[in-house]
């Protein structure tokens, strides 16, 4: 009995003793810690503005609060290095001077953004900021450019005057770049791998109406994350997930009218215009932030039957939810038990 009872102990010691080298590689390779999530949770919430929209970042378990605020701090460095309204930012050193020097998260961004156009055959074009600029996007003085002017502006979307050596990025005369269309989708990302690194298995973002999130609600049943209707303040519908980024894009966010015309902020690299593609919105949703934000404004340039040939080309990668300006809202098969609607829709294959 004794030596079972000895037995037992330090079988019991062993056991504390690898349970303890579990925790501490754990805190080591994390430099956060611990953070189950348990239901009841009401998680740690922080409200930020940055990338010029309101963001919510969210994270449940013991270590919420510091995981969110090193998500936050994450955001704001992010903006700093990206924002093209800060002339000391990494993108608008290049935009002014030709040559910059970009940090590994900005070299990622222009990478995935770079194989984004490669994929979409240039409809997402990360060096349309000169025909945002004549758009007046970039100011918020509008006007509606003449052919000749929207001409000589796309002399300079060439993606191939892009030069990487190193850490060094530099750029043809006259180009400049503009990560808008996926800085966001890849902050979300970025968010759910700091997260993960804090242990925290429970959380969710929004960014401007981006949602990502981090494996499923605190209770363990999916997040619903609500798609908003382009034309009116309810929504297209809900999508069940987790572990997925669920990116909107939609000529409703950010237009300007002129003469009853609406000029909305996603350019058609092929027109120097705003798309006219016939969609009212799109939303991207994968595991995967910055493809999913690439890919909405993307798909939004495309139109339907080339969104839905893309599509059945890549199905793996990603799913879609669209709406048409003629009313009709399509969702891809891989979504087909995942969203919810109020309204008619019909499954794409
Ligand atoms: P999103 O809301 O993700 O569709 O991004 C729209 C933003 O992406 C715009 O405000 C521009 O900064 C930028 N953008 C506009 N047109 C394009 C394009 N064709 N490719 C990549 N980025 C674009
Ligand atoms: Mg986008």
């Amino acid at each position: 009995m004794a030596i079972l009872n000895k037995y037992m102990q330090l079988n019991g010691l062993k056991k504390y003793f690898r349970a303890l080298t579990v925790v501490l590689s754990a805190l080591i390779l994390t430099g956060c810690g611990f953070g189950n999530a348990a239901p009841g949770d009401d998680g740690f919430t922080k409200e930020i503005f940055a990338m010029d929209t309101y963001m919510s970042l969210t994270a449940y378990g013991d270590m919420a609060e510091e995981a969110v605020r090193k998500a936050a701090d994450k955001i704001n460095e992010l903006d700093r290095m990206l924002s093209t309204g800060n002339e000391k930012s990494e993108v608008s050193v290049l935009n002014s001077e030709g040559v910059s020097r970009f940090s590994e998260d900005v070299m990622n961004i222009l990478e995935k953004s770079l194989e984004i156009s490669h994929m979409t055959d240039g409809a997402f074009n990360p060096a349309i900021y000169p025909v945002m600029e004549l758009w007046g996007f970039t100011s918020g003085s509008y006007r509606v450019p003449s052919e000749e002017d929207i001409k000589s502006s796309l002399a300079n979307i060439n993606i191939d005057g892009i030069g990487v050596s190193g850490s060094e990025v530099t750029a043809a005369d006259g180009m400049k770049l503009d990560f808008g269309g996926i800085a966001k989708g890849y902050a979300s990302s970025a968010i759910m791998e700091i997260f993960s690194r804090c242990g925290v298995t429970s959380g969710i973002v929004s960014l401007g109406g981006n949602v990502q999130v981090l494996g499923t609600k605190p209770d363990g049943s999916l997040w619903r994350t609500a798609v908003r209707h382009p034309e009116n303040d309810g929504y297209i519908g809900v999508v069940n997930v987790k572990d997925k980024a669920v990116i909107t894009s939609g000529g409703y966010e950010r237009f300007f009218e002129k003469n009853g015309t609406r000029y909305h902020h996603i350019i058609d690299p092929s027109t120097g215009a705003p798309a006219r593609s016939g969609l009212l919105s799109v939303s991207i949703v994968s595991a995967d932030g910055a493809l999913a934000d690439g890919l909405s404004t993307a798909l939004f340039i495309m139109g339907e039957d080339r969104a839905v040939s893309f599509w059945r080309k890549h199905s793996g990668l990603f799913d879609f939810i669209i709406m048409t300006d003629d009313g009709r809202i399509l969702a891809t098969e891989g979504i087909e038990d995942a969203f919810e609607s109020e309204h008619d829709y019909e499954i794409v294959r």
